[in-house]
């Protein structure tokens, strides 16, 4: 018995020995992490490429202070096979591989504005959308600051996405979208919308919310053939939901947790 046990054991430390071995080999890490990214990410995914629907997805839905139950404010929507973000809080790429969405599939991310919690999930976003084969660079869209919010992220992050490339290789880190571009815009006035995105059955466009003492806060409407969603992102009781949302088919609004509350005043 005494022999089979040493065996068991000796046997147990060579199986120890060679995968620690392996996971020294570039090949063998290449290949877990195809695996990894394929099992984890994409396994069962969520088909978020269908031409005529639109998804709604909650990723986020906490707020500037840690909390263990939710992710920082991300919400993903899906129309017509385009795929963004409106906002990407810390925690949020975690969320999505849970729900198995093809993280890949995600384009841009649209900011209501650049308070940290709003943003912080944007390094993990990036690698995880291009390791999940993202071929083009993903794009913000937001207030003035959003390009920097970007340049400063890509630089930030510019030698693990070197380090990335060279571990892994072009075919699965594809270097052209390693890039993050940023499209700014100003809304002029609380009366008016700027479009966003228009194209084909999709128009994004943003509006002026009440996020004192942010100049430049903004709610969202996106309109896809005849379905409509809108977002009011961080604001107080604001008319302008009111005259942008009210007829749209779901309203997706800021609230204040009691545990932020309770947070906040201790
Ligand atoms: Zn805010």
């Amino acid at each position: 018995m005494k022999r089979v046990l040493l065996f068991g054991g000796g046997a147990t430390l060579v199986l120890v020995a060679l995968v620690a071995i392996g996971l020294r080999v570039p090949a063998i890490q290449d290949f877990l992490l195809e695996r990894g990214v394929t099992s984890v990410i994409a396994a069962e995914p969520i088909d978020l490429t269908d031409p005529d629907s639109m998804t709604l997805i909650f990723c986020g839905t906490g707020g500037p202070f840690p909390d263990p139950d939710r992710a920082g404010p991300c919400t993903l929507v899906a129309a017509g096979g385009r795929v963004f973000l409106i906002d990407s809080g810390s925690g949020g790429p975690q969320r999505l591989q849970q729900l198995r969405i093809p993280m890949g599939d995600i384009e841009g991310v649209l900011y209501t504005h650049l308070h940290s919690d709003h943003i912080s999930g944007l390094g993990d976003l990036a690698l995880n959308s291009w390791a999940g084969g993202r071929k083009e660079p993903l794009t913000l869209y937001g207030p003035p600051g959003v390009e920097g919010l970007a340049s400063g992220t890509f630089d930030a992050f510019a030698v693990d996405s070197k380090s990335r490339i060279d571990h892994h290789g072009e075919d699965i880190f594809a270097p052209q979208a390693q890039a993050i571009s940023a499209t700014s815009f100003v809304v002029p006035s609380r009366d008016e919308t700027v479009t966003v995105i228009e194209e084909g059955d999709l128009k994004i466009t943003a509006f002026k919310v009440d996020h004192v003492p942010l100049e430049n806060a903004y709610g969202y409407r996106i309109d896809f053939k005849d379905r409509s969603v809108v977002f009011s992102g961080d604001t107080v009781r604001d008319q302008n939901m009111v005259r942008f949302g009210s007829d749209a088919d779901v309203m997706v609004h800021e609230v204040m947790g009691m545990t932020n509350i309770n947070t906040f005043i201790g």
